[in-house]
């Protein structure tokens, strides 16, 4: 049974002001309700003012998609009652949106290449925010912080196959998102998607307001799971509005799906309609994400899997180039092999690392000062600093300071004797021709050592070692 996914993803556009208003987007850390003004609280009488920059991203986001900008696009009211919005009635673009007919390249669950298309791109309003109160409390309260943000929502046609392919087009979007600096991925329900599934042959259903690109992967791999137990029972699946719990995993019937007229979408007699199709041509775009990782194959020498990896995020594709001019390889492989990977273990991100630390930290390992072990004790020594608030110390300080420059196998010969006495098994096994039993000896003496020794010069020592005491 065939599975087909569509995606209406809501974007936080990244401007220093709300969308019709001049109050700050900035108020993470502020009290609610102290980013407003009557435009955003929808007092009457209050009238609204586009903020250009916010065209000027929706125009960038239209241009790295490849899509067609309307001579004239125009704001609409699109009429509902809910306590997140002042004026009952969201100022958004209908059937005149910014852009229409554009694509994403993405991967199938094959590894071939395949066409998502976008069918439209249009800026609307963010509402304000429900605060539950926890406790059993009577009443709900409401933040306007969030009023009048400006979204870009952006809808795919029905292309993606499976919950996996929806997750790689989320990602990939986010990228180019990330890319063209219109978007502060980092923020807190800055992209949330609705995802409208459905099984060949049957009815759609749209699950709502999920926050996170797991979740999309999570909440579809739930939907079609139910709405296949459905059909096999026999059942049929109810054209609906479901609500993901994340905590849970699951989605929930929330409510019938409102038809459109519902809304009674009418021209927004307060704002112009928008002539920016010539706008188009004067924008620059950056090097976009494929671009990037083509060039860092050709420029640095490196494989497809690193040039993916490394420009998957723009800050992390900028701290590659900043530290890879020693050597491009070895930098591709402790930043996307190595780097990456202590980064999630701690939770942090690549803009708190020091890029000219890293690259001091090449400069030993390339000197072959210390190991490719020690320079991992050395990476975690600086980053758990990071991760506490302290300063990051230098490589070449921690190496000296915790000894763990590479030493002369001879320096080694007694703990090489030692564990050949504590192991007579693997080296009776060594003897009898498993080569697995001399790198146990080997690992042995570089936990003995603290990583300080050059492993392959350990197993030439121990070998010889051993056939002496064979003698
Ligand atoms: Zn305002
Ligand atoms: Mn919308």
């Amino acid at each position: 049974m065939k599975t087909i996914v569509g995606l209406e993803i809501h974007v936080q556009l990244a401007t220093a002001t709300k969308l019709f208003c001049g109050c700050s987007t900035d108020y993470r850390d502020d009290e609610p309700n102290t980013h407003c003004c009557p435009v955003c609280l929808g007092l009457p009488g209050a009238l609204p003012r586009l903020n250009r920059k916010a065209v000027e991203y929706g125009l960038r986001v239209a241009k790295a998609l490849d899509m067609e900008v309307l001579e004239e696009s125009e704001f609409a009211r699109k009429n509902y009652f809910y306590p997140d919005l002042p004026k009952a009635y969201q100022v958004t673009q209908y059937d005149k949106p910014l852009a229409v007919a554009g694509t994403v390249e993405i991967e199938d669950d094959e590894g071939h290449e395949k066409i998502v298309r976008i069918t439209r791109v249009h800026l609307e309003e963010d509402p304000g925010r429900l605060v539950h109160v926890s406790g059993g409390s009577k009443y709900s309260l409401v933040d306007y912080n969030r009023s009048g943000i400006p979204l870009l929502e952006i809808v795919t046609e029905p292309d993606m196959r499976s919950p996996q392919e929806a997750r790689r087009f989320l990602n990939k979007l986010r990228t180019i998102l990330e890319y063209l600096g219109v978007f502060d991925g980092d923020r807190e329900g800055s992209l949330r998607v609705d995802a409208n599934i459905s099984l060949e042959g049957s009815v759609r259903v749209e699950v709502k307001n999920i926050s996170s690109y797991r979740g999309v992967e999570k909440a579809l791999t739930f939907e079609v799971t139910r709405q296949k137990n459905l059909l096999r029972r026999g059942q049929t699946v109810t054209r609906e509005t479901r609500h993901f719990m994340e905590g849970r995993g699951i989605t929930t019937s929330s409510r019938s799906k409102e038809e459109e007229h519902d809304y009674r979408y009418f021209p927004e007699p307060d704002l112009r309609p928008l002539r920016v199709a010539g706008w188009v041509a004067e924008i620059d775009l950056p090097e976009l994400p494929v671009a990037r990782k083509n060039r860092f194959m050709v420029q640095y020498g490196i494989s497809l899997n690193h040039a993916r990896t490394l420009t998957g995020d723009p800050k992390l594709a900028d701290f590659y180039e900043e530290v890879a001019h020693l050597d491009p390889a070895l930098a591709a492989t402790w930043v996307a092999d190595i780097l990456l990977g202590e980064l999630n273990y701690r939770n942090m991100s690549i803009a708190a690392v020091p890029p000219g630390r890293i690259a001091e930290l090449l400069g030993l390992l390339k000197s072959e000062t210390i190991t490719d072990a020690a320079g991992v004790q050395v990476l975690r020594e600086m980053l758990d600093a990071c991760a506490a608030g302290r300063p990051c110390e230098m490589p070449a300080m921690i190496v000296k300071r915790e000894n763990l420059g590479k030493t002369m196998g001879d320096d080694f010969t007694a703990t090489v004797q030692a564990v050949i006495a504590a192991n007579p098994q693997a080296v009776e096994d060594y003897r009898n021709g498993k080569s697995g039993a001399l790198n146990f000896l080997v690992g042995q003496v570089m936990k003995e050592t603290r990583g300080r020794a050059d492993p392959r010069e350990l197993g030439r020592i121990v070998s010889e070692s051993i056939d002496i005491g064979e003698v």
